[in-house]
């Protein structure tokens, strides 16, 4: 439906500089269903909710968020479908509802639903003494929202659901130093910080990374085509899906923790894709996945009312002396601890660079006055960036 769209949505562009709209779309849509009854089979929701996909994707593009819509390929195992409208699930016996498939028997990984919503039956009803929540009940208080289904390229499907619980969002919580907290990337470690902290790896992650690398090997090995490769490349895919597991899990409780714990904090601005291209730093850093934790980082202080700084990229961070200002010109990353040749204080590398990196953070918020505390998220540019990656050589 999206690729179908996106073609008629291209061609009447191209040919008659027509705009096609949401609406247009949808009307395509019944006549298609007229020369493709399979059609009639599927959640019409479904359909047209690919389509404002699609507008979605086009509204972006226009606004600068985003790249120009293409085709959706099979090949890249992302397959998702959107019912926005009656479904229902069963909280007791665990079992979903969706229109034109009917019941299936699902795993519950979590309580969604607040105790009040079901105490006061706002979007659930009881049946045989059973509990179900069902989208009908929502008009009145708009709490249910778009439910996805997915599968991953190892063909387990996940379902989740948009839930408005109407919470407002908390106020910032102010903050010092002394309740702000540094983080820079390790290499070795996965996080060092500002209070001398270092998050290390965890040690099965490593583990599921060796088993991955045999199992790829194990897929080179086979004859392509043959039934034993295909079976290599599903084991393959699993072991993908649970490092991913594993390290989403890891990820969020070393964030919820660092927001908890602290009212601030500052990180440095990486060019990830920079990095990567540098072949030595690849695997640490597409590893332990930075930019995904970043991302962590910044909806849990969200969250919770609590600020993220965010620094530019710069060599400075780990070159500069956290005690006497010293800067080590030909601090090489080879480098893992240095004395200071002013003040003889020995450094840990990434230690002092955390330090660092929450007093710069500190200092541009104060030269840049208090104006920008409120939202809550900053970027404070350095001015230096062109030297972002000298660290590095
Ligand atoms: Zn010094």
């Amino acid at each position: 439906m999206y690729n179908r769209s996106l073609f008629i949505k291209n061609l009447m562009y191209k040919k008659f500089k027509i705009n096609v709209s949401e609406i247009n779309l949808n009307t395509n849509l019944t006549l298609l269903k007229e020369h493709h009854s399979w059609l009639k089979d599927l959640n019409s929701q479904s359909l047209q909710q690919a389509n404002r996909n699609l507008l979605t994707g086009f509204k972006n593009f226009f606004e600068g968020r985003g790249s120009y819509p293409t085709k959706k390929r099979k090949k890249n195992n992302n397959y998702s479908f959107q019912v926005p409208q009656n479904y229902q699930i069963n909280l007791t016996s665990s079992k979903i509802y969706l229109p034109k498939i009917g019941w299936i028997k699902i795993v519950l990984h979590r309580d969604f639903l607040d105790k009040e919503f079901i105490e006061n039956n706002l979007v659930t009803k009881g049946v045989n003494g059973e509990v179900i929540l069902d989208q009908k009940l929502n008009r009145k208080f708009n709490i249910l929202k778009t439910l996805t289904v997915s599968r991953t390229s190892a063909g387990r499907y996940h379902i989740s659901l948009l839930i408005d619980d109407h919470v407002p969002e908390p106020k910032l919580v102010e903050f010092d130093s002394e309740t702000t907290v540094g983080i820079d990337v390790g290499i070795k470690s996965f996080a060092v910080l500002s209070t001398g902290e270092v998050i290390e790896n965890p040690k099965f992650l490593k583990k599921s990374l060796m088993k991955l690398k045999k199992l790829q090997r194990n897929v080179s090995k086979k004859q392509k085509g043959s039934k034993n490769r295909k079976k290599a490349i599903v084991k393959l895919a699993k072991q993908h899906q649970l490092i991913n597991n594993q390290r989403n899990d890891f990820q969020h409780k070393v964030t919820i923790r660092i927001i908890r714990e602290n009212q601030a904090v500052a990180v440095e601005n990486l060019n990830v894709k920079g990095l990567i291209k540098n072949h030595k730093l690849a695997q640490a850093i597409s590893d332990v996945g930075w930019s995904e934790f970043i991302r962590k980082l910044i909806y849990k202080a969200e969250w919770y009312g609590k600020t993220i700084l965010r620094i530019g990229r710069f060599d400075a961070s780990s070159k500069i002396c956290n005690v006497c200002g010293y800067k080590k010109d030909d601090l090489t990353l080879k480098i893992r601890e240095w004395e200071c040749p002013d003040c003889k204080t020995f450094h840990d590398r990434d230690l002092n660079a955390s330090i660092n990196i929450k007093k710069i953070a500190l200092n541009n918020l104060s030269t840049a006055g208090t104006a920008g505390r409120a939202c809550g998220l900053m970027n404070i540019s350095s001015g230096n960036e062109a030297r972002s990656l000298s660290v590095f050589s």
